[in-house]
Formats: structure tokens, sequence, C-alpha cells
């Protein structure tokens, strides 16, 4: 199987800005730069999203995503960010390997945007509850 880009960077074998690195974690700057300071954090070992990744990995992935977040707020002087991680195709994963992104938000337009439509009309909300608490025991 052909490796992915995240796990390229790991190796070595393409660069990237580093903000952070330890045994499990590596943070990078997103090549993107959706808002100005946007970062990626992503597990070494290859797992395809935050879905199939096992949970002491998640944790470790969150506990670097909330320094970053913090340090943008304070040395980028955003005033608000976005933990946001994409999991499978219809969401909008393009790398299949988990990471995180870290995008701080500045004041009035900073070109991102997230759209949640009201849409609850039509959806039985107790029989929907029921079925995924029943999933989830
Ligand atoms: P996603 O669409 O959630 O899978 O996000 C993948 C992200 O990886 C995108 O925001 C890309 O800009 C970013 N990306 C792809 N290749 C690189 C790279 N070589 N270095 C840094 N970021 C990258």
């Amino acid at each position: 199987m052909e490796k992915d880009v995240f796990c390229k960077i790991i190796d070595g074998e393409i660069p990237s800005y580093t903000l952070y690195e330890d045994d499990d974690v590596i943070a990078i700057l997103d090549i993107s730069q959706v808002t100005r300071g946007h970062t990626l954090v992503i597990s070494k070992k290859h797992y395809d999203n935050f879905l199939a990744c096992p949970q002491e990995v998640m944790h470790k992935v969150m506990d670097v995503a909330q320094k970053i977040g913090q340090a943008q707020i304070t040395r980028l002087h955003a005033q608000g960010v976005n933990i946001l991680t994409n999991c499978y195709k219809e969401a909008g994963q393009t790398v299949m390997h988990f990471h995180v992104h870290v995008i701080p938000r500045y004041e009035g337009s900073d070109g991102f945007v997230i759209e949640m439509k009201e849409n609850a009309g039509d959806i039985n909300l107790p029989a929907l509850c029921e079925s995924i608490k029943e999933e989830m025991r």
C-alpha cells in the first residue's frame, strides 16, 4: 500500500513546518493555511481517522491540539479557534490518516466558513436519541 502524505512527513521523506513532536504525535503547519496559523495535529502511528484510533492516542492528539489552540490565541492574537477532524470522504477527509485541524479565527471575514443549517423539522428526535443510545451501550 502506498504511504499517505502524513506517513511520508513523519518518516522525513517530505518537509514540513513542525511545531511540536514527541513519540506519538506531530504537529505541523497545514500547507493550505486556511487562516494564518492553521495547524494539523497528527498521530504518528497510522490510523485512518479519529473514529478508527485508540482512545489513548486520541487523548494525546487532543492534548497537543489544546496547547496549540492556546498558543494561537496568545501568540497569534486569534479571537477564536475551531478544532475539526474529518472522518471519511463524505465528511471532507482527503488524507486518510488521523489528524485534527486547529484553525485560528480572526475577527471579521477570515475566509473560513462553517454552515450549520437548522434541519430538525422532519426528524423523530425521541426515536433517534433512543437508537443512538442503544448502539453505544
Ligand atoms: P482533510 O481534508 O481533513 O483530510 O485535511 C487534509 C489537510 O492536509 C488539508 O488541509 C491539506 O491542506 C493538508 N495537507 C496536505 N498535504 C500537506 C503537506 N504536505 N503539508 C501540510 N499539510 C498538507
